[in-house]
């Protein structure tokens, strides 16, 4: 029974949607919300008052001081309200209640760090090297901001955007996935209470084709910060090139984890359980390839397989609770397939592969000793609890696995020997490079990919910049009349 309704949040008002969609608990199959469907005139609607918000009122004369205060409070306020938060998303997503509850109040140090940021990125004075000129570099906000995420960990995602974009001067509309938008929406009621005004922040979710494809195309839109799957990332480059945005894309992985006979193996196994079915592998930065070292390789999978058989799989709103659903049934469907089409070519199932009894989009954590490097468990991208393990027998022969693959978001490396670790953090192509650790993230250092994995990164200090654009301002502070005018100074 549908229960809840959930609106876009427009200009500073929650909006009557023209159309709505039934949301899904991936629990138990049963839709349980009515979710506002945007159109694409909902979308201009968005993107006018972020165009009106950026070029008159309050927003565009507020000191950098004070919307970093702005930003604080929202923190304060995503902080306090996290158990609400994350009851929604666990709800709305599957994702496990003992995950959405530390996450969310973590989310609020994304704002309080971009907060605290805001008055701290300055402009430039440049000493020229010409007379009787004074050169400034103002440092301006880039403009109106198209922010997509996916539906996993939809307000940490978010923060990593609106934190630095709103730290420089920006205005947003942010599209909510249409897969799980309960905890966005449900967000606006604090970016209103945090007291941004009107048309600063715009949230709304809705369907790719059309809400997503008008929002990352529009011409008043200056810059798109998107996070989701490689072949949508392609969608929206082609969208941007109506609108020539400046454009970062933080996409999916097929992350390596590489255990060497001399690591602490048990504290590898729980990373690697950590990397795999934490979230149910629904993580950009799953360890979805165990690559170990053959010496150990039998010992290892008898560890994994042991950890993988007692976790605990059941209502993502039980704090008990280990592993959820997947999201939708359609992933659920695709990891099935890809599944069978590894073990069809060989692969060997060290333990899952089958669906949990009962209701819900339930899928067991599944080993697939792979054997070879090219089934298809070893190259797709899964986005589940599915991990497949290869085995080497130098650390030559890791690295070349470790890069063998279009990917390169993150990465793990389990060793003693300090030099090795060095050596393996230097040559491996991935954003993220974990050493005896994995699945650690924070607000001041950066993230982001290689290669499919994405294009800019999100978090530290540098990102507050790529919402800004640069404007030099040349002044004459000479009394004399300008000289030959056909000649360039
Ligand atoms: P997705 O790419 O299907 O959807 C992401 C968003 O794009 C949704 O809001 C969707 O409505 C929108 N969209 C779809 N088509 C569009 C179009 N033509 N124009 C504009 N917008 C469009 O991703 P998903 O299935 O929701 O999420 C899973 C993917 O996200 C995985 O690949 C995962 O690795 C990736 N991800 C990456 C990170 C990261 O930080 N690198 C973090 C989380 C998830």
């Amino acid at each position: 029974m549908t229960d809840a309704v959930f609106r876009n949040f427009i200009d500073g008002r929650l909006d009557e949607p023209s159309a709505t969609f039934d949301s899904v608990d991936p629990s138990t199959g049963a839709a349980w919300a009515k979710m506002p469907a945007a159109s694409e005139a909902d979308v201009d609607r968005a993107v006018a008052a972020a165009h009106r918000a950026l070029g008159s009122g309050p927003w565009r004369r507020m000191t950098a001081t004070a919307r970093g205060k702005l930003l604080v409070k929202l923190g304060d306020l995503v902080a306090a309200n996290a158990a609400r938060l994350a009851e929604l998303e666990t709800r709305d997503t599957g994702k496990v209640i003992r995950e959405t509850r530390a996450q969310i109040a973590y989310v609020g140090d994304y704002y309080r760090y971009y907060g605290g940021l805001a008055d701290k990125h300055e402009g430039a004075h440049v000493p020229i090297d010409k007379p009787d000129l004074d050169v400034t570099i103002r440092r301006e906000p880039i403009g109106v901001v198209a922010a997509v995420v996916p539906w996993n960990s939809q307000l940490f995602l978010s923060a990593v955007k609106l934190g630095p974009a709103l730290a420089a001067g920006c205005t947003i509309v942010l599209k909510a996935s249409e897969d799980g938008p309960a905890p966005l929406l449900a967000f606006a009621e604090l970016v209103h209470e945090a007291g941004f005004p009107p048309g600063v922040v715009n949230i709304l979710t809705g369907f790719g084709h059309d809400c997503g494809r008008r929002l990352t195309s529009h011409p008043l839109v200056s810059r798109v910060a998107f996070t989701g799957g490689p072949s949508t990332a392609r969608a929206i480059v082609r969208n941007t090139a109506e609108n020539l945005a400046y454009t970062t894309l933080e996409l999916g992985g097929k992350s390596p984890v590489v255990v060497f006979a001399d690591a602490d193996l048990d504290s590898a196994a729980n990373a690697v359980v950590a990397g795999i079915f934490a979230a149910t592998g629904q993580s950009c930065v799953a360890g979805s390839r165990l690559l170990v070292e053959r010496s150990v390789k039998d010992e290892f999978l008898a560890r994994l397989k042991r950890k993988a058989e007692a976790i605990r799989i059941g209502d993502p709103q039980d704090p008990a609770t280990e592993m959820g659903p997947l999201a939708t049934l359609r992933q659920r469907d695709w990891i099935e397939k890809v599944v069978a089409e590894s073990v069809a070519r060989g692969g060997m199932l060290v333990t899952g592969g089958t669906r949990p009894a009962g209701s819900g989009f339930y899928y067991a954590p599944t080993i697939i000793d792979a054997g070879g490097s090219d089934l298809p468990c070893v190259r797709e991208e899964l986005f589940g609890p599915v991990l497949s393990v290869l085995a080497f027998d130098t650390e030559a022969q890791a690295l070349v696995l470790a890069n063998d693959t279009p990917f390169g978001l993150a990465s793990g490396v389990f060793t003693s020997n300090l030099a090795r670790a060095h050596r393996m953090a230097r040559d491996i192509r991935a954003g993220v490079v974990w050493v005896n650790t994995y699945r650690v993230v924070s607000p001041l250092v950066p993230f982001g990919g290689y290669g499919l994995s994405g294009l800019g990164r999100e978090g530290g200090l540098d990102t507050i910049r790529d919402y800004t654009r640069s404007k030099s301002v040349w002044i004459n502070t000479s009394d004399e009349p300008i000289p030959d005018p056909f000649v360039m100074r």
